[in-house]
C-alpha cells in the first residue's frame, strides 16, 4: 500500500492508496475517535457500483452506515442539495463525532466536505474519491464548496478530511473522457514540480491510458505527494499554492467561452497548459524544447491543444474576470523548464493575444 501523509499542524491526515482498498475503509476508520452512525454521500452513477462494498465494510467494522444518493453532475454542488444532506444528518441524529463520507468525484467531495465543515460547526470528514480528478486533485488540500447561481465555488470553507482512501480499481468504470480530464491535472503536476515524473508520464502514457493498476498507483501517489507538499506550505492559497493553477487561467476562459459545456475542465486545462507553455517560450522564460515537450505529452494523453473558432477578445474578457486576478493584474503561472514554474504579472497583452490567436486557429 502507498501512503501519503499531508502535514498540516493540528489537522494532518493520511492518504491510503491501494488496489481493492475500498473494502477496507471500515477497518481504517476503526481506530479513529468516531461515533457509530455514519453518512455516506454519493451520486446516482456511483451508488450502484460502489456504495454496497463501502457500506458493507463500515458495517463489518461496527458502524451504522446510511447511504444518501444525489443526482450526478455539477448541479448537485448547490445549497439546495447541501440542505438535503443537512436534513439527512439531522434526522438520523449525527453527532459531533459522526463521520460524513464522500464516495464519488469532485462534485460529491466538494459538496460533502462543505456539509462536514458546517454541520454542527464541523464533523469528521472522510474522502473516498472515485474519479481520477478527485483522486489526484480535489480530495487533497481541503478546499470545499458549493456553487451559487452567480458563480462557481463561491460558498465554501477550507476543511481538511481526516482520512482519504483511494482505490485505483474503481477507475475501471470511469468514462474515458472523465479519465482524460483527470490526466490533464496529472500532466500539470509533472510540469509544475517534477521533471522525473513528467518523464515517467511520457514513458508510461499507454499503460496509464489502459488503466493498469501499478501505473495508476504510481501516478496517483506522486500527484498526491506533490499536492500535499504544496498545500502543506500554503494551505490557504496566499502564495505557492497558486502554482496549482498552471494552465487554469486560459483554461477557465475556455470553459467560460464554451458555456461550461463544450470542453470539460480537464480539456480546458489542457488547452490552457498548451497556452501557458507557448507564452512561457515566447517570453523566453523557457526553451522551445520544454514547451514542445508539454505539447507532446498533452497530445499523448489524448487531450486537446486548441479551441478552434473561439474568439480572442472573448477569451481576453474572461481572463480579466478570473478570480486569480489581484489588483486587475493576472497572476500567470509560467514555465521556466519542465518541473519548474514561476508566477508573474509581467506579461503584455500583445504576448497574450498572440498566444490566444494560436490557440483558436
Ligand atoms: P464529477 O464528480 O461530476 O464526476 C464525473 C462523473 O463521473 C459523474 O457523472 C460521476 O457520477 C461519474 N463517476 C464518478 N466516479 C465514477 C466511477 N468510478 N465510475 C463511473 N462513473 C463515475 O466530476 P469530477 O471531475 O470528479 O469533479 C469535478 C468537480 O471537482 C468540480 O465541481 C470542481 O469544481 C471540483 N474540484 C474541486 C477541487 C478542490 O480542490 N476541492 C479541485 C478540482 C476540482
Ligand atoms: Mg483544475
Amino acid at each position: 500500500m502507498a501512503e501519503v501523509r499531508v502535514n498540516l499542524a493540528n489537522h494532518s491526515y493520511t492518504i491510503h492508496i491501494m488496489a481493492g482498498i475500498i473494502s477496507q475503509v471500515g477497518q481504517l476508520m476503526k481506530d479513529m475517535p468516531l461515533s457509530r452512525k455514519a453518512l455516506i454521500v454519493t451520486d446516482e452513477n456511483v451508488a450502484p457500483l460502489y456504495s454496497g462494498v463501502l457500506a458493507d465494510s463500515l458495517a463489518a467494522a461496527g458502524f451504522l452506515p446510511f447511504v444518501l444518493v444525489v443526482p450526478p453532475g455539477e448541479s448537485s454542488k448547490s445549497l439546495a442539495t447541501a440542505d438535503k444532506v443537512f436534513t439527512q444528518a439531522i434526522s438520523m441524529g449525527l453527532d459531533r463525532k459522526s463521520p460524513i463520507i464522500a464516495l464519488g468525484g469532485g462534485v460529491i467531495g466538494d459538496l460533502s466536505g462543505f456539509v462536514a465543515a458546517t454541520y454542527l460547526r464541523g464533523v469528521p470528514f472522510i474522502q473516498v474519491p472515485t474519479t481520477l480528478l478527485a483522486q489526484v486533485d480535489s480530495s487533497v488540500g481541503g478546499k470545499t464548496a458549493v456553487n451559487h447561481p452567480l458563480g462557481k465555488n463561491l460558498i465554501g470553507a477550507f476543511y481538511q478530511p481526516q482520512l482519504v482512501v483511494i482505490d485505483p480499481l474503481v477507475l475501471d468504470t470511469l468514462p474515458e473522457r472523465e479519465l482524460k480530464a483527470g490526466l490533464a491535472e496529472v500532466v500539470k503536476y509533472g510540469v509544475i514540480a517534477d521533471y522525473d515524473f513528467f518523464d515517467y508520464l511520457i514513458r508510461h502514457q499507454e499503460d496509464i491510458l489502459a488503466r493498469r493498476p501499478d501505473e495508476l498507483i504510481e501516478v496517483i501517489s506522486r500527484c498526491c505527494q506533490i499536492k500535499a507538499a504544496v498545500v502543506a506550505q500554503d494551505e490557504r492559497e496566499t502564495s505557492l499554492r497558486m502554482i496549482l493553477n498552471f494552465g487554469h487561467t486560459i483554461g477557465h476562459a475556455v470553459e467560460g467561452v464554451g458555456g461550461y459545456s463544450e470542453y470539460n475542465h480537464g480539456e480546458a486545462v489542457a488547452i490552457g497548459m498548451h497556452g501557458a507553455a507557448l507564452l512561457s517560450s515566447s517570453l523566453h522564460l523557457c526553451s522551445t524544447a520544454a514547451s514542445a515537450a508539454v505539447k507532446q505529452l498533452i497530445t499523448g494523453m489524448g487531450l486537446p491543444l486548441t479551441a478552434p473558432g473561439y474568439g480572442t477578445d472573448e477569451l481576453l474578457g474572461y481572463l480579466a474576470r478570473d478570480k486569480k486576478v489581484v489588483d486587475s493584474k493576472v497572476n500567470w503561472v509560467l514555465m521556466q523548464d519542465v518541473g519548474r514554474v514561476t508566477i508573474t504579472q509581467d506579461v503584455s497583452e500583445e504576448h497574450v493575444r498572440a498566444v490566444l490567436s494560436q490557440l483558436t486557429e
